[in-house]
């Protein structure tokens, strides 16, 4: 009987190596029915232990985060999972759900991910009549009582999320794509059409025509660089952009988000005793540096809606609470979500090459602030397409 791997495997090229296009590639490489190749100007490398390095309390941090902001999203990323879909739209929903269960059995099934379950908080600035449509699904939710909600929110949800420590979590991923057999090439292409330039890369050890079948995807998984490729100009891409604090504070333990207000406000706990602390969300902002008053109030309105950010300082005024805080910050970070107006793109397309041969396209790009927590589904979603999908 033959296996998959006995085969002609159908070629697949994934432009993109963020959190879309790794997820993606590595469905598809894990299918054994495709052979990927990933073709990507920027990757997310483990840190250089010899690189410049901050020490608070003993704990020794390398930035891991040094792709530049505007060409690649996902290691600036907070990130945790919490539902950004809309009642109405149950598209997004089932792709963040979908996710949200693949997470969870991460969880149990691998110690090597970086992601863990932990306890989530959701607090509001007013009543949340019109209730979200994740809290029917997220494991152990119930409504927090009045005595557990801080100053000035009406209401408070509490459930179990997933956090993801993202610039690690790129390092696992590019990992399991390559144990899975997956090839990876670091270039930067001007047009999608470029891409048929690669496939020389398909005939490495000892793969010849007899291993493929004829045809030829490309997944266009390159976010903001969509708004760049001349074949694709897609004039509905542009950054939204967010500031990020990162502290030390290994006693924090759960997140919080706080829903209302100028801008949402988090706090998530990354499992290796740093905290993300946000955030703001911009769109069409390229300013690439990070802005100091918006640093102060991060801190500020964090460490009202968890205290134990600094510990045994109970007695000292809020002031000095906040310089406590700013003691323990180990980086502050610009990134920019890859925003479209309308929403994801993900759809099929098609040209034909230089060789004159049809390539079809699906393109997997646009997924602003929840593409980390939606990862899984689109991933999924793009085999399913590829699946039904007949040259
Ligand atoms: C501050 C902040 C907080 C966030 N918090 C969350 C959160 O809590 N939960 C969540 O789910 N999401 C969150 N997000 C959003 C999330 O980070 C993005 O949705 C996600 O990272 C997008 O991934 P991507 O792979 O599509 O894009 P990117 O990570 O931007 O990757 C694009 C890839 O394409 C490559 N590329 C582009 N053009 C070309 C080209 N021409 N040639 C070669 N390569 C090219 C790049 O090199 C890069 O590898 C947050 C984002 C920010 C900035």
């Amino acid at each position: 009987m033959s296996s998959y791997s006995d085969k002609p495997k159908q070629r697949v090229i994934v432009l993109g190596a963020g959190v879309i296009g790794l997820t993606t590639a590595l469905v598809l490489q894990r299918s054994g029915k495709y052979q990927v190749l990933i073709v990507s100007e920027f990757k997310v490398n483990p840190p250089s232990p010899s690189s410049n390095s901050t020490t608070i309390d003993g704990f020794e941090f390398h930035d891991p985060t040094t792709v530049p902001a505007l060409e690649m999203a996902s290691p600036y990323s907070g990130s945790h999972w919490r539902s950004l879909a809309t009642n109405e739209d149950t598209d997004l929903q089932k792709k963040e759900l979908f996710t949200y269960q693949t997470f969870m059995n991460l969880t149990g099934s691998d110690p090597s991910a970086p992601v863990k379950k932990i306890d989530g908080l959701d607090l509001y600035f007013r009543k949340n009549t019109n209730s979200n449509w994740h809290y029917k699904h997220v494991q152990q939710f119930r409504l927090l009582s009045p005595d557990e909600l801080p100053k000035g929110i009406k209401e408070g949800a509490s459930y179990k999320t997933l956090v993801i420590n993202s610039p690690k979590y790129m390092v696992w991923l590019y990992d399991q794509y390559i144990n899975a057999g997956g090839f990876f090439k670091q270039a930067r292409v001007s047009r999608l059409r470029d891409l048929e330039d690669f496939e020389s890369q398909f005939y490495n050890d000892g793969r010849n025509s007899s291993s493929y079948t004829s045809d030829l995807h490309i997944i266009n998984c390159s976010a903001l660089g969509s708004g760049k490729l001349t074949d694709v100009n897609d004039r509905l891409m542009h950054p939204v952009r967010g500031q990020v604090v990162l502290v030390y504070a290994p006693q924090v333990s759960r997140t919080v988000t706080r829903i209302g207000g100028k801008f949402m406000r988090y706090v998530i706990p990354r499992g290796d005793g740093t905290v993300i602390l946000g955030g703001t969300h911009l769109a069409y902002d390229y300013n690439e540096k990070p802005d100091d008053e918006t640093t102060a109030e991060i801190l500020r309105e964090t460490l009202e809606l968890t205290p134990e950010l600094v510990e045994h300082t109970s007695t000292m005024d809020p002031e000095a609470r906040v310089a406590e805080l700013q003691k323990k910050v180990l980086a502050v970070k610009v990134g920019f979500r890859p925003g479209r107006i309308g929403g994801v793109r993900l759809e099929h397309d098609k040209f034909y090459g230089k060789s004159g041969n049809l390539i079809k396209v699906i393109h997997n790009y646009g997924h602003n602030g929840f593409g980390i927590q939606s990862s899984w589904g689109y991933a999924n979603a793009v085999y399913s397409m590829l699946q039904k999908s007949k040259l």
